[in-house]
């Protein structure tokens, strides 16, 4: 018995520091105002030094995920379009599920290490390491396929009315007002303009 609880206790104190740790991991709160045109994250700073990632990262992460532009500082980013604060903790939870948080263990003492071309999860936790080119390559590749452009001609079903007359409908995380679109049409248009997750298009025909 007392040889056990000392080769329990041995074992246990050749763990890395981060097993031991039995706190909940607290998911960082992104504080985000908008202010007219901009929205703006006031701790990215903090977030960033929270998850363990550059405050480079995380905030070209967003810029991206919100298909918009902007600039950051150590603790400020500042993007162009409204965005709720709901809306930027939800994709700052997708950052941790992708770049952050261990699959296997659920920890978030995880490093990012590059290997040739290949980027991978190190988790200092429990030691699994996995690449994160799968998952991240399906999302980025699912975001650029879908990822709007002015100028760009799409393919809408049109499922509502705008206050203005407009068709409405959505595209992937965007709301879609087409102008000369109505209800239950299928439309080819071109998109003329974005802001946030709006995008503007013109029906230039009807399918
Ligand atoms: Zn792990």
């Amino acid at each position: 018995m007392g040889d056990y609880e000392a080769l329990l206790d041995r074992a246990y104190s050749s763990l890395p520091e981060t097993l031991k740790q039995t706190a909940r991991f607290e998911k960082p709160e992104i504080v985000a105002m908008i202010q007219g045109k901009q929205t703006v994250v006031q701790n990215l700073g903090e977030v960033s030094k929270a998850i363990n990632r550059p405050a480079d990262m995380l905030a070209k992460y967003l810029i991206r995920e919100f298909g918009t532009s902007g600039t950051h500082d150590q603790q400020h980013l500042v993007m162009k379009g409204v965005f709720r604060q709901a809306q930027v903790q939800e994709k700052l939870d997708t950052f941790l599920e992708q770049f952050v948080m261990c699959p296997d263990c659920g920890r978030p003492d995880t490093k990012i290490l590059q290997e040739r071309r290949v980027s991978f999860l190190k988790c200092e936790a429990c030691g699994s390491r996995h690449p994160l080119s799968a998952a991240k390559r399906t999302s980025a590749s699912k975001t650029q396929g879908t990822e709007p452009r002015v100028g760009e001609e799409v393919t809408l079903e049109i499922t509502g009315t705008g206050k203005r007359g407009d068709g409405i409908t959505k595209m992937g995380n965007y709301i879609v007002f087409v102008k000369g679109a109505k209800k239950g049409q299928r439309v080819r248009a071109r998109i003329t303009g974005i802001q946030g997750t709006m995008i503007f298009a013109t029906a230039i025909g009807t399918l």
